[in-house]
């Protein structure tokens, strides 16, 4: 059985797989067996390179604002041209940018949609058509417990990621019967970059530990088994499906 978690011989292309949830799912991936585009703004992917290749696995590392669409199209060109096919897309990349709704600043609100929506958007649809022509593909977008709940002070973030929720399913119910799997991994509170200003404040840092009910932050290796079961054939029948792994929190 454990044949159908197995990605050998498969290509995914991963956008922020430089650091945080992307490196974790990047690696995972990589473990199970997939050669990876790693995609990064700065282009140094160098600790995720280096552990793909301790996996035995080939890395190869794209650089991409992702604040724009226009690179998109040459990110699936560039990993068909290095790795000679494209058949898990993970869209990852994301940012947060916290402010009360009513001082909330317009330019924050495009930088937030810009990469958390449009270039989610923009990579589906490029990706799907390869994967649809080929008639095989597995889409996995980063949503968030945000795709479920409001948050406090992030308003652009939470209307991103319901956002995403809602591609997800809509890009499912099209592509579901050309073989192309799209889905979502909803992660809650995790140890990366993104939550460094919660963990900074003591008090916001206790409240969101508190009603975790498995009692700990998760951390980028906990997504691990959510991407690998996406990505593979283990998930041929699972299609729109929003995956939360949150230790618990939208359970309470
Ligand atoms: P992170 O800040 O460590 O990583 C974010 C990644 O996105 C980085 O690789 C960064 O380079 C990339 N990125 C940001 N802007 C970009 C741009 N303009 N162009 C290209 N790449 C860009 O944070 P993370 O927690 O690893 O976040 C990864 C994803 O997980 C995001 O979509 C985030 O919303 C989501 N998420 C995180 C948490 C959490 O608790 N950390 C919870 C739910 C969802």
């Amino acid at each position: 059985m454990l044949e159908l978690f197995r990605l050998d011989g498969q290509v995914a292309l991963v956008t922020g797989g430089d650091k945080g949830l992307g490196q974790g799912i990047a690696l995972a991936l990589a473990r199970a067996g997939a050669d990876v585009a790693v995609v990064s703004r700065s282009g140094n992917a160098v600790a995720t390179l280096s552990a793909i290749a301790s996996a035995g696995r080939r890395g190869v590392a794209l650089t991409a604002d992702l604040s724009s669409t226009a690179p998109i199209e040459g990110l699936i060109n560039d990993t068909v041209a290095q790795l000679g096919r494209l058949d898990i897309l993970v869209n990852n990349a994301g940012i947060i940018r916290r402010a009360p709704a009513t001082e909330y600043d317009w330019n924050d609100w495009r930088a937030v949609l810009d990469v958390n929506l449009d270039a989610v958007w923009a990579l589906c649809q490029s990706a799907g058509r390869l994967m649809i022509a080929q008639r095989r593909g597995k889409i996995i977008n980063v949503a968030s417990v945000l795709a479920f709940q409001g948050g406090l002070r992030v308003p652009a973030y939470a209307a991103a990621k319901h956002a995403v929720a809602g591609l997800t399913k809509a890009l499912a119910n099209e592509w579901a019967r050309f073989g192309v799997n799209v889905n979502a991994i909803a992660p809650g509170y995790m140890v990366t970059d993104n939550t460094q200003a919660l963990r900074d404040d003591p008090e916001r840092y206790r409240q969101i530990l508190e009603r975790i009910p498995a009692g700990r932050w998760g951390v980028p290796k906990d997504l691990a088994g959510a991407a690998i079961f996406l990505a593979s054939s283990a998930s041929d029948y699972v299609h729109g499906h929003v995956l939360v792994v949150d230790g618990g929190w939208l359970a309470r």
